[in-house]
């Protein structure tokens, strides 16, 4: 489409087909069920396949949740096949799933901790890159990836973390480059803090929960700490036909908590 016209009659995401990897629970669902709001069917790709599944009935219509661990090849090319096999297309991939690192300096976190995040947060961006691609290009298609501002900026206590997302952002870029050719978009949202059972889990590691709570909640220049829906807005943008002259971007949904 070029013009807003022939645009405006449909819902932002009509009719694609859009793979949501650790869409069970947390951001992922939260844009998994915009996504099918905006006209899309989904794919729940989760390590807990009865909640990708829960997922993908209260998206409606055409979605499905499939059991994929990301960080495991095989897992990824079994769970995409199934997907290509059911829809014939894939228009998007959004690689979402990740997992938070225990609050520890670099030389106190095990290698197992280290490989894990490696695993899970960035190698999981090769798996379905690898297995998605061929579908993506035949689609003209877009990646999303679910990056954070901690890899831009920083995050003290958290190193192995930030190393994940600091090259999901630079693997974001790269991406982009190799792909446009192919007309493939690739971007990545950083949000700050979101409320998911992933940062309830990690206030209540800390010493203070509550505490940690307030900052949470001051730190958002543009109010209190956000659910998903902030990070979903910004997705279904980013993988519309809106947003169709718009790859390499790294987005913050941050309400500004960089700025403070
Ligand atoms: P969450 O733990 O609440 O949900 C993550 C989902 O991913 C779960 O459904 C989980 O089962 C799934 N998952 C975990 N490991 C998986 C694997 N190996 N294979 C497939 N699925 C897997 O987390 P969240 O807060 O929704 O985080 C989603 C993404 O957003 C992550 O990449 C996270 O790093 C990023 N992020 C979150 C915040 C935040 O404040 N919540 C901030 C910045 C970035």
């Amino acid at each position: 489409p070029t013009g807003k016209s022939e645009l405006s009659m449909e819902r932002d995401l009509e009719k694609k087909i859009i793979v949501v990897t650790g869409g069970a629970d947390g951001i992922g669902r939260e844009c998994a069920l915009a996504y099918a709001r905006e006209g899309a069917s989904v794919a729940v790709l989760d390590v807990d396949g009865a909640k990708a599944e829960a997922t993908a009935a209260e998206s409606g219509g055409a979605s499905i949740g499939l059991v994929c661990d990301v960080s495991k090849g095989a897992e990824v090319e079994t769970a995409l096949k199934r997907v290509l096999a059911y829809y014939r297309r894939i228009d998007a991939v959004h690689n979402n799933a990740g997992i938070a690192s225990p609050s520890k300096p670099l030389h106190e976190t095990s290698e197992q901790e280290w490989d894990d995040l490696q695993r899970i947060n960035l190698k999981s961006v090769y798996w379905t890159t690898r297995y998605a691609f061929a579908a993506l290009a035949e689609s003209k298609g877009a990646i999303l990836n679910t990056a954070s501002m901690v890899g831009l900026i920083g995050q003290q206590n958290h190193a192995a973390y930030v190393a994940t997302k600091g090259a999901m952002i630079s693997l974001t870029k790269a991406m982009a480059a190799d792909y446009a050719v192919h007309g493939i978009r690739v971007n990545a949202v950083c949000p700050a803090g979101v409320w998911t059972p992933m940062l309830e889990r990690w206030c209540e590691e800390q010493p203070d929960p509550g505490s940690i709570r307030k900052y949470l909640d001051d730190i958002h220049l543009l109010g209190a700490c956000p659910h998903g829906d902030v990070i979903a807005d910004a997705a279904v943008f980013l993988l519309s036909n809106k947003a169709r002259f718009i790859t390499g971007c790294i987005l913050p949904v941050s309400g500004g908590a960089e700025l403070g």
